[in-house]
């Protein structure tokens, strides 16, 4: 067997909250390079279908849905004082979940900011309080500086997550392609400056997931190789985007949030039916889905700069994500059903033959023009490297894996964002299990090849306005 690093110790109970996709693909990297007591380890989920795998670990499970109700009463013996709860699940408050780690100092860290049940889509919301941005001010209004809480990681998986770390490093990558100073900045207004000065008008998380199996989609199925209750729920909500200075106008269908930050805006229409156009390296220029996302939001207020209280540049920022080509048609298949879900559904595992799922940022708008860099993780490389997951699910739990690691080191931080805590450690953390970690430029433009046949609406002197950016 081979040796893998001991990147931390802890001592106290872990206990893993859903295992699901990513709670059963994160365990084995716990095990492997978390030092800390097996019996004191324990996985809830209402599911029992990973029981198995957990057991076969040497890992206590119990079968448990998480309620509103149950929630102090359940944790609070298995938690202790001073654990950690890592947050794998769907529809468990994350909000409720800071609160009683706070209460009870233990350590917390998700992948992703999740209500209560129906919180994606209850009708009695607007649709701006049903957005990420409503979840993530809510995360964030338990900030308290200058008490010593304890450090609670909100949305560090591959994205949120992994991508904020990637902007910093393709920050650095870029000033030094510009022949500029290559020193990375230690603050906030640092990296905002960098930003800034490399003249980067928007990013892109730009993913291309090229799985495939040897089981086509069938009719009435959704198909998709990660969580998919997680993804219609945040495909159902309105799609979001940071929105950045150099744009000219909202696009017709942009609001803003009467609260909050004002980094982002959202769109009046769900980001499963919203499509953009976007680059990564293999597939070159590619339409991918303006899905919402934390990190959309999370990274331009974390890139802002303001001068004398005003915000004088933020860059564009949000996810364009293509999916592995049955999910595409899984997505048309719901648009198609007025957005009822398909009677069956099936998460993409040992029936993959092939395909990488290549996930990165393109930093866009600067004298290069644009810059991606990012992850290619194939899914013969995902399974040599970690069992029971694929190539996108690698991404994340070893993004959960860093995530924890910083959270153990750091345990006195209070509740933060992936943008402000230490990158480097989290790559160095992360990149065995990344497959080839790459950066490439292109010429490419929303408006190449454009208007070609027909009329189209499009913005000639910027090619990087949202405007050109979105597909109408
Ligand atoms: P999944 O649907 O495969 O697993 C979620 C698990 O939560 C399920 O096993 C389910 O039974 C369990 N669960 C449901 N209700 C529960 C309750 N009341 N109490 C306890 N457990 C409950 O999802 P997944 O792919 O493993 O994703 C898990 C989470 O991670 C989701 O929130 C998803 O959005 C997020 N995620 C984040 C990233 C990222 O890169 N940041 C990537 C993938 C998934």
């Amino acid at each position: 067997m081979a040796e893998w690093k001991t990147h931390a110790r802890f001592p106290g109970p872990i206990v893993m909250v859903g295992f699901g996709s990513i709670g059963r693909g994160t365990l084995p990297l716990i095990l492997r390079h978390i030092d800390a007591p097996r019996e004191r380890m324990v996985v809830i989920d209402p599911d029992d279908s990973g029981r198995w795998i957990a057991e076969k670990e040497g890992i206590r499970f119990r079968k448990l849905a998480l309620t509103r109700e149950n929630l102090r009463s359940e944790l609070e013996p298995l938690l202790g004082r001073g654990g950690f709860l890592v947050n794998l699940s769907v529809e468990v408050s994350s909000v409720a979940l800071i609160e009683l780690c706070r209460q009870w100092n233990a350590l917390y860290l998700d992948t992703c900011i999740e209500p209560w049940p129906g919180g994606y889509t209850d009708p009695s919301l607007s649709m701006s309080q049903r957005s990420n941005y409503a979840l993530r001010e809510s995360a964030r209004a338990l900030r308290r500086p200058g008490h010593d809480d304890p450090t609670a990681l909100i949305a560090h998986g591959a994205n949120p997550g992994m991508v904020s770390h990637f902007v910093k490093q393709a920050l650095v990558n870029l000033a030094e392609a510009l022949g500029k100073d290559t020193t990375a900045p230690t603050t906030q207004e640092g990296w905002a400056r960098l930003a800034r000065d490399l003249g980067v008008k928007g990013i892109h998380i730009a993913e291309r997931d090229t799985q495939r199996s040897d089981r086509p989609k069938e009719q009435g199925e959704f198909v998709n190789t990660w969580s998919i209750e997680g993804f219609l729920s945040e495909g159902m909500q309105p799609a979001e985007l940071g929105f950045g200075t150099h744009e000219k106008a909202l696009p017709p269908e942009g609001r803003r949030h009467e609260f909050g930050c004002d980094a982002a805006i959202y769109l009046t229409r769900p980001g499963c039916a919203t499509r953009v156009r976007t680059w990564v390296p293999t597939a070159g220029p590619q339409i991918g889905w303006l899905i919402t996302h934390n990190e959309s939001i999370s990274i331009a207020d974390y890139l802002t700069l303001r001068e004398g209280g005003k915000v004088v540049y933020r860059p564009t920022c949000h996810y364009a994500y293509h999916p592995c080509d049955d999910t595409v048609l899984s997505l048309h298949e719901f648009q198609g059903r007025a957005f009822e879900r398909q009677p069956r559904t099936r998460l993409m595992n040992d029936e993959i033959v092939e395909g990488i799922d290549e996930l990165g940022v393109l930093l866009y708008g600067h004298a290069r023009n644009a810059y991606w860099f990012g992850s290619q993780l194939s899914i013969a490389e995902a399974r040599r490297l970690a069992p029971y997951q694929n190539a996108t699910g690698l991404q994340v739990t070893s993004a959960v894996l860093a995530g924890m690691v910083w959270t153990i080191e750091n345990p006195r931080s209070g509740v933060v964002d992936a943008d402000e805590i230490d990158w480097r450690r989290c790559l160095e953390v992360q990149l065995p299990y990344l497959g080839p970690v790459v950066g490439a430029y292109t010429s490419w433009t929303p408006l190449t090849g454009r208007p070609g046949l027909f009329p189209e609406d499009v913005d000639l002197e910027d090619p990087w306005q949202f405007r050109n950016v979105i597909v109408r």
